[in-house]
């Protein structure tokens, strides 16, 4: 375990050079009258915000923020997303320097006693679920003995941020990891200190749990006085999930324009984006088929996510009807593939510019044939699950949410994958109501959260 540890440490230093240097060359580059050498700081500044995403670091966030907004404007690329973001940090920021003048007001209910020092260092995490969405189980490597928890609670009533916090001596093979609960705002587990593991519940209003020690494992319940009820079953092994997401149309296809001339690719882009760091912040490893705007060919999205071994795509569109209709069709729709086509399918492929006849001329029908009856079982169990979420997530917000249902259809974007695959159609871009939600940033990070949600019930269904 020394060596694990020791291992980790030196693996994290070695991060932290890496960005380090990332970081300057970016700099440099960012100055550059060239285009290219601009492209690769852009790029080198997403790839540390992502690696900064993952560590939590706002910090490093904000730097890379900065860096992704400076390059992007260069290059003319649609960076009100990063603003937004880097707006957020800012505010956090100011919010904490505000908490730690007022670090004193906060009353410790228990002072943290010091956790034995002479246990043996050998007991790991093993698994961690939820049961009967009350009670969330840590199993252990080791029987665990009541010296070895300790729990206290961080209260201030003034700023109304509440904290239960819970050390274990215990160590995590994992990264921070966060969970979920409809009861309290946040749920993180970290390796605190090298023996230590933290799990810290942290909410708006008071944390009223329960915890019992038998054997090997710890449970905490959860307060009943919640009136809506939400969980995500999880399961350990889903954080290694791949996911691929695949941005529809970019570049020199647009792919639908709408009310108000809103393009389908930027909006699409933009909720995917939002949709990659929910996940990855949750702790799936994300690959997108494009991150700015450029235009990918239809086949080499299936095959990417091939590539990359994936376990679910997620295709993002847009829909749209000719602007005399533009008023009677919105509403949000998840499609898996088939050859069976209803009407409403039939006007979505109009809309994606599919052209029906020449795709059954070209053995779509064929191909088809060819996929298992378990992969379109599987993604039309995933294309549920996603359109239930994503219903019930907006639906905490925004009036009027309209359900166009779960539908197949013969999309040739998802021909040849590998894995469950569906499209969604996160709304019609044509409607005027519907449009003006859809480039709203909360509004996509509501999407966002709810095919997040939908991700994680698949799998805790179907692990
Ligand atoms: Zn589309």
């Amino acid at each position: 375990m020394r060596f694990f540890l020791a291992f980790l440490l030196f693996y994290l230093t070695l991060f932290a050079d890496v960005n380090t240097d990332t970081l300057k060359r970016a700099d440099t580059n960012s100055k550059s009258d060239s285009k290219s050498e601009v492209v690769r700081a852009y790029n080198d500044y997403r790839n540390v915000y992502i690696r900064a995403l993952m560590k939590d670091d706002d910090k490093l966030c904000r730097t890379c923020l900065s860096g992704l907004i400076k390059t992007g404007k260069k290059l003319h690329i649609d960076v009100s997303n990063y603003e937004n973001k880097l707006k957020k940090l800012r505010i956090k920021k100011n919010k904490l320097k505000k908490k730690k003048s007022q670090k004193k007001l906060i009353d410790q209910k228990k002072p943290p006693k010091r956790l034995k020092k002479s246990i043996s260092s050998k007991n790991k995490l093993k698994s961690i679920r939820w049961k009967d969405s009350q009670r969330l189980i840590l199993s252990f490597s080791r029987n665990i003995k009541k010296s070895e928890l300790n729990r206290f609670s961080l209260n201030n009533d003034k700023i109304k941020k509440y904290k239960t916090i819970y050390d274990i001596y215990a160590v995590l093979t994992q990264k921070t990891m966060f969970l979920k609960h409809s009861s309290v705002k946040k749920i993180r587990l970290a390796q605190f200190d090298q023996r230590t593991l933290r799990i810290v519940f942290d909410n708006d209003s008071k944390i009223k749990q329960q915890y019992k020690i038998s054997g090997k494992e710890l449970t905490i319940k959860m307060s009943s006085e919640n009136r809506e009820l939400r969980y995500i079953p999880l399961k350990y092994n889903q954080l290694k999930k791949i996911i691929v997401i695949d941005p529809g149309h970019g570049g020199k296809d647009s792919g639908a324009v709408g009310y108000k001339k809103y393009r389908e690719k930027i909006v699409v882009l933009q909720t995917s984006k939002k949709l990659r760091d929910i996940l990855l912040q949750r702790g799936y490893t994300v690959y997108m088929t494009r991150n700015g705007d450029n235009f990918v060919d239809l086949r080499k999205r299936t095959k990417f996510a091939n590539k990359k071994k994936a376990d679910l795509f997620l295709s993002i569109h847009a829909n749209s009807v000719p602007k005399r209709n533009r008023k009677k069709a919105q509403g949000i729709e998840t499609y898996f593939l088939s050859t069976k086509r209803s009407q409403r399918a039939e006007n979505t492929l109009k809309a994606e510019n599919v052209d029906i006849s020449k795709m059954e001329k070209s053995g779509m029908n064929a191909t088809l044939h060819l996929m298992s009856r378990e992969k379109i079982f599987a993604s039309n169990k995933l294309a549920i699950d996603l359109q239930q979420n994503m219903l019930s997530s907006l639906k905490t917000r925004y009036k009027h949410v309209r359900d166009g249902g779960v539908r197949s259809g013969p999309f040739w974007v998802l021909v040849g994958a590998e894995m469950p695959a569906v499209l969604i159609e996160i709304g019609f871009i044509s409607h005027p109501s519907e449009a003006k939600r859809m480039i709203d940033h909360r509004y996509q990070k509501k999407q966002a959260l709810g095919i997040a949600d939908g991700v994680d019930r698949y799998f805790a269904k179907n692990p």
